[in-house]
């Protein structure tokens, strides 16, 4: 039944995070990886696609260019015939060679350790950045915001912004800096199993009751 009435204010972050911290005790990043290069190269891989269609992909990227030097010279056409069913796939291997390139020649084949580092990487914007250093370093530099963290942070009346970097400067006074990257994880977890892009199941939501958005999309 569509709700009538005043719409509610945003619920309390502490609240929202304390809720789906309990219903997801396991949220974590989807993306398999073993380290920071690995992580970079399955983040770059999930523009535009599935997690579990990057999981399907990056074994056999990594069991072939283990390491930033052997993806430093490999040959583009080799990297995208690997990628392909990722998408976009040109412009992913020309980055994944590209962000290795520079990785030797820059930082001695390692993956850095700073926003500003690893924005300047070819293929890597703030999102990426956000999702190396919270999940490979647990540096809380940011708050990662992808389309599930986008939708819901509007849902939940968290910011009104469409800007992925304006939404991330609504969040982050919100939310204690040490569960930045957790929060990224909770509400990417919420939004693909409750509040789905097209029909939110708000009657199985832990967020029902405070929701400002409960029940306007049925
Ligand atoms: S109540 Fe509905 S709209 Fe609000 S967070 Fe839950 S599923 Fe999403």
């Amino acid at each position: 039944m569509k709700r009538t009435g005043k719409p509610k204010k945003a619920p309390p972050a502490r609240l929202i995070f304390r809720r789906l911290a309990r219903a997801y005790p396991d949220a974590t990043c989807a993306l398999h990886h073993q380290n920071a290069f690995e992580l970079l190269c399955a983040t770059i891989l999930s523009a535009q696609c599935t997690d579990a269609r990057v999981n399907l992909v990056t074994p056999a990227l990594f069991a072939r260019y283990p390491m930033p030097q052997a993806l430093a010279a490999a040959s583009q056409s080799d990297v995208e015939e690997i990628i392909k069913s990722t998408g976009f796939f040109r412009n992913k291997a020309r980055s994944l060679v590209g962000m290795a390139q520079a990785l030797v020649a820059e930082h001695g084949g390692e993956v850095p350790h700073s926003m500003a580092a690893l924005q300047a990487l070819p293929g890597v914007g703030r999102k990426t950045a956000n999702v190396i250093l919270g999940n490979a370093y647990g540096i809380n530099e940011g708050i990662t915001v992808d389309t599930h963290v986008a939708r819901l942070g509007k849902r939940l009346g968290l910011t009104r912004r469409d800007d992925p970097v304006k939404i991330e400067l609504d969040l982050i006074p919100l939310f204690p800096r040490k569960d930045w990257a957790l929060l990224s994880h909770l509400l990417i977890f919420h939004g693909r199993q409750v509040c789905l892009a097209r029909k939110p199941k708000c009657g199985e939501c832990v967020l029902d009751d405070v929701c400002p958005s409960a029940r306007l999309f049925t």
